[in-house]
């Protein structure tokens, strides 16, 4: 059965003829060349300081055979975008799907975060000379880019907290202080930093007091001191960066959108990303179910006289596994549907949904998967370590789940509350109302 004999019903109807085809191509290109090159790639990465200094040759391969597919740029959807392959959030989603099932996949088909985010940036609010210098190669796949908005100093998930100056003077604009967790920087050809910094720390409004400024990464002043690790991964050659800024001079025409625009530009980032990481965290709880199948059934592994997939519990786990994976896939594919019926903004409620719910059901469905593994499922023997502590960042990264959920309940609460109260007390007057015309009484206390 292939990918497109297996788009949930309800999607079925927003899903063209050619992004099936693609789809079905994606997953070809995933399982039978991104997959099996995953070792080269490690082989290729090397160890020490090499691992930072050069890039696994693989990569080109595959990034030649994905373009000769036409399978490129899927993720910048149509009813938003001109550059993109011509797909719509809820095609992609279901593509990403499949890239999320290999750690080359994204790259491979330039779909990676964070260029994907940051492209999204330059496209809809860049100026041409910008889209010029900075989104062309990027769509291209011939450089990189990283978003540094989270600072070592401050609590970063309240983005008002963001300390980085930018000051100007003259033509120019002066950057100063640091930034960590930037995704990407360890990269050779991370060539752009998108920098979020204040350059109107007094202004009255909170939210006026940010810009985005975009910066070539070789800039006199950039000191990149070291790769934070995830779990004890290194994540190379992409890696997280703790960077500082001391006198970084660019042009003030490098500011995208313009001076103080800088909270717009992150809430536009961050929509419809969002959910490209719970498209691929579908796929990445769908590969652990895999290895869960494989290791139940390994004849050579018997418990008790029996294989695991004769023991109640362990099908149990599957069961729970394809329950779980099932009713998230829809809430994603939901949020998408929303976004290219509206934009992000209209689907606020169903990214947040997806953010939040994603990740937890992917972890502990890999949780499963590596119990089912005993002690082989915690080394790297198998993918699921890595593939748990790549997911794990998700309940923090682009906002932590606590802030996601006061939002989200806080919407509810606001959207809901005079309806239901009325609605109640209406029904609670009428049940009064039946009662007294029937001459009976009950005790009750709301
Ligand atoms: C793997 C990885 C990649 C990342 N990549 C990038 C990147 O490329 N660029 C970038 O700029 N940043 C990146 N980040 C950083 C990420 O966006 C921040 O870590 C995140 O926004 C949280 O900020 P913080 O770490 O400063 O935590 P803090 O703001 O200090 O928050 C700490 C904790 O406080 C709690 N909390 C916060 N707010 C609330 C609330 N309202 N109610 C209840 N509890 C709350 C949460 O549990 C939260 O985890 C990355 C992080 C990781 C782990």
């Amino acid at each position: 059965m292939s990918a497109s004999t297996r788009i949930p019903t309800i999607a079925l109807p927003f899903v063209s003829d050619r992004a099936k085809k693609t789809l079905d191509q994606v997953e070809q290109f995933v399982e039978k060349e991104c997959i099996p090159a995953e070792k080269l790639f490690q082989a290729q990465l090397g160890e020490g300081d090499q691992r930072w200094a050069t890039y696994p040759a693989v990569m080109e391969t595959l990034k030649t055979k994905a373009r000769q597919q036409g399978l490129w740029n899927m993720f910048l959807p149509k009813n938003h975008y001109t550059q993109g392959a011509g797909f719509t959030n809820l095609e992609y989603g279901l593509m990403a799907e499949y890239l999320g099932k290999s750690k080359l996949a994204s790259e491979a088909t330039n779909n990676a975060a964070p260029d994907t985010g940051n492209m999204e940036v330059i496209a809809k609010y860049g100026s041409e000379a910008q889209k010029q210098q900075w989104l062309a190669p990027l769509l291209d796949g011939k450089i990189r880019s990283a978003f540094l908005m989270t600072e070592p100093e401050v609590a970063s998930s309240d983005a008002t907290n963001i300390q980085l100056n930018i000051r100007r003077e003259g033509n120019q604009s002066v950057l100063n202080g640091s930034k960590w967790w930037s995704s990407g920087a360890g990269d050779p050809r991370c060539s752009v930093y998108l920098v979020m910094g204040k350059s109107d720390p007094t202004n009255k409004d909170p939210y006026r007091q940010q810009s985005v400024i975009l910066v070539p990464a070789d800039t006199p002043g950039i000191t990149v001191h070291r790769m934070l690790s995830v779990y004890g991964y290194d994540d190379a050659p992409h890696g997280h960066g703790h960077i500082s800024f001391k006198d970084v001079r660019v042009p003030v025409s490098n500011i995208v959108l313009g001076e103080g625009r800088g909270f717009e530009i992150i809430q536009g980032r961050l929509g419809p990303g969002r959910i490209h990481h719970a498209m691929r965290t579908i796929g990445a709880a769908e590969k652990a179910i895999e290895w869960l199948i494989a290791r139940i059934n390994d004849e050579r592994k018997q418990t008790f006289g029996k294989s695991l997939s004769s023991h109640g519990v362990i099908l149990e786990w599957l069961a729970k596994s394809r329950i779980e994976v099932d009713a998230a896939r829809l809430i994603v594919l939901n949020a998408a549907i929303k976004i290219d019926q509206g934009d992000a903004k209209s689907a606020l409620k169903e990214i947040a949904q997806a953010k939040v719910l994603v990740p937890q059901t992917a972890l502990t469905v890999i949780d499963r998967a590596v119990q089912a593994y005993g002690a082989a499922g915690v080394c790297q023997d198998t993918p699921l370590a890595n593939l748990w502590a790549m997911i794990r960042t998700l309940r923090i990264a682009d906002g932590p789940d606590e802030v996601h959920l006061q939002q989200l309940g806080k919407r509810e609460n606001r959207a809901r509350k005079d309806a239901v109260i009325e609605k109640l007390d209406w029904q609670r007057a009428e049940a009064e109302r039946l009662l007294a015309a029937s001459g009976l009484k009950l005790k009750s206390h709301l």
